[in-house]
């Protein structure tokens, strides 16, 4: 039987979690879950420079919004914790010193002034196999010095020794074979004394390899790192454990080239978080997914398709049928174009979807806030009447408010069409025709009333968008009968009333 695999999500705490962080963790979670395996949460909080604090919380609270739960995690805990880098920090070191036994690392001590001015002096300098040994490192100075520099605290850093001129495989599910040659590769900084903490590669590879991670899926913009990971894995000894990697397509801009960022968030007015962010230094505030009202459900239906597609016509999947369909033949290696429109129909198929009653419970929660008390019921036929019109619950009022309150003033391009100097008196003699009627069901009504305007040869427009604009306050609306049938017949005599006395 093949082994279950094991993936990971492995953001790192600097700020909201991007919109495609939250992508790539869809992907871990569907391919772990269409195979049986196991979706961990890491978090990769050695860069203390960069720890923004709430980032770790936001990054949890995104996905228990989402409904896409961890088996392990630092809240969940697991087999192979601690799930959070920070506390991780001694096995790491034994790491490093494992690599610094084989030789496959060395100690550095040039200062960043020395290497400022290495750098001044050479151009395109790179720490590597041509220059390394023009450098203070545990390769150029004598043993002892080394030691007593260790000694006296001096800082250094761990720099793997990159070999020149080998090829490297990265072997990715998405892209294939990608083949890189050693000597583009610089001696990079895989541990600081200053903090006593790993750098990004090397925790990273070491907590795959300890976590028993079977395939890494990421954004591509890692993808330039995989050859120093997969070289890491090598000088660890681990290559026969290596993980598969996946590196998902950029998203891309909604118009133009390059890569999605917070500014066309900004610049369109559309949200690149998941949930609202609030700054905790400058106190910014950014749109949140959650926040701008879309649904769960529409939001991973609408991420999935970002980078992958079924290869079928069908666009609406739920979450067990994406977990069904999911792979990694049908991922592009192209960047996937982030469309808000697409994202707004996704939220709109969604409310659609939806049960009135479910609708209608969450939306009369919103009218008790604002005094208004009706049954459960008639909130039902109402937003049965309107949802196909809403891209977002926080639409409904605005969609609905006529049937609560009466308009207390009229739409003016409207009136200036439909309110004619004969109007006044049609809807007089509307109001009576509706007095008379005691079955006020939008059947009846409709019947009686279209009889009655065709045995008065009215003009059928003109009466019924002057009622409409009575009552609605508007030219908008569905069905004008099923509106009066839902508000009753004597506050639509009302309106009928005071839309002849307000409107001049
Ligand atoms: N900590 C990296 C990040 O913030 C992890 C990249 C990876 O998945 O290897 O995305």
């Amino acid at each position: 039987m093949q082994q279950k695999p094991r993936v990971r999500f492995a953001p790192s705490p600097t700020g909201p979690l991007h919109i495609g962080g939250v992508r790539t963790a869809l992907y871990n979670y569907l391919f772990a879950r269409q195979k049986g395996g196991s979706f961990i949460l890491r978090i990769e909080d050695t860069d203390s420079a960069r720890f923004v604090p709430g980032a770790e919380e936001y990054i949890q609270e995104t996905f228990d919004w989402l409904g896409l739960s961890f088996d392990e995690s630092p809240r969940n805990g697991g087999n192979y914790g601690p799930y959070k880098q920070s506390q991780r920090k001694e096995i790491y070191k034994e790491q490093v010193h494992r690599l610094l036994e084989k030789g496959a690392a060395y100690i550095a001590f040039d200062t960043p002034a020395e290497l400022e001015a290495k750098r001044a002096q050479k151009a395109n300098f790179q720490y590597d196999a041509s220059t390394r040994m023009q450098m203070r490192n545990s390769l150029t100075l004598p043993k002892e010095e080394t030691g007593s520099l260790i000694q006296s605290k001096t800082q250094y850093v761990v720099r793997i020794k990159i070999e020149p001129g080998r090829d490297i495989v990265v072997n990715d599910l998405i892209r294939g074979k990608v083949v890189i040659n050693s000597s583009v590769l610089d001696d990079k900084v895989i541990y600081k004394s200053a903090d006593e903490l790993p750098t990004y590669h090397l925790a990273n590879v070491v907590d795959d390899h300890l976590m028993k991670i079977t395939h890494v899926i990421r954004g591509e913009e890692w993808l330039p790192s995989a050859p120093l990971h997969v070289w890491l894995y090598r000088s660890l000894g681990w290559e026969d454990s290596m993980p598969g990697f996946a590196h998902l397509p950029l998203l891309l801009k909604p118009e133009g080239n390059g890569k999605l960022s917070k500014r066309d968030g900004d610049r369109l007015g559309f949200p690149v978080f998941p949930l609202e962010w609030v700054d905790p230094k400058s106190g910014e505030r950014s749109q949140g997914f959650r926040e701008s009202g879309y649904l769960p459900e529409a939001l991973i239906n609408f991420l999935a398709f970002l980078g992958w597609n079924p290869g079928t016509e069908q666009e609406i999947f739920s979450l067990e049928e994406l977990t069904a369909a999911f792979s990694f033949e049908r991922c592009s290696k192209s960047g996937a174009r982030f469309d808000l429109e697409k994202a707004k129909w996704y939220n709109h198929q969604y409310i659609l979807k939806m049960p009135d009653i479910q609708l209608a419970e969450m939306f009369r929660k919103e009218l008790l806030q604002k005094g208004i008390n009706v049954p459960l019921g008639t909130v039902t036929s109402i937003v049965g009447l309107v949802k196909e019109r809403i891209y977002f619950l926080h639409e409904l009022w605005e969609q609905t408010s006529y049937f609560f309150e009466a308009p207390v003033s009229y739409e003016e391009k409207t009136v200036r069409k439909r309110w004619k100097e004969e109007t006044p008196a049609q809807m007089k003699a509307l109001a009576s025709l509706l007095e008379g009627m005691d079955d006020f069901s939008a059947a009846t009504q409709e019947s009686i009333v279209m009889d009655w305007i065709q045995r008065n040869g009215y003009h059928t427009g003109n009466v019924m968008n002057a009622f409409r604009l009575a009552v609605v306050g508007a030219g908008k609306g569905p069905h004008m009968f099923q509106i009066t049938e839902l508000i009753g017949k004597e506050e639509t005599i009302r309106r009928l009333h005071r839309a002849v006395a307000n409107i001049q």
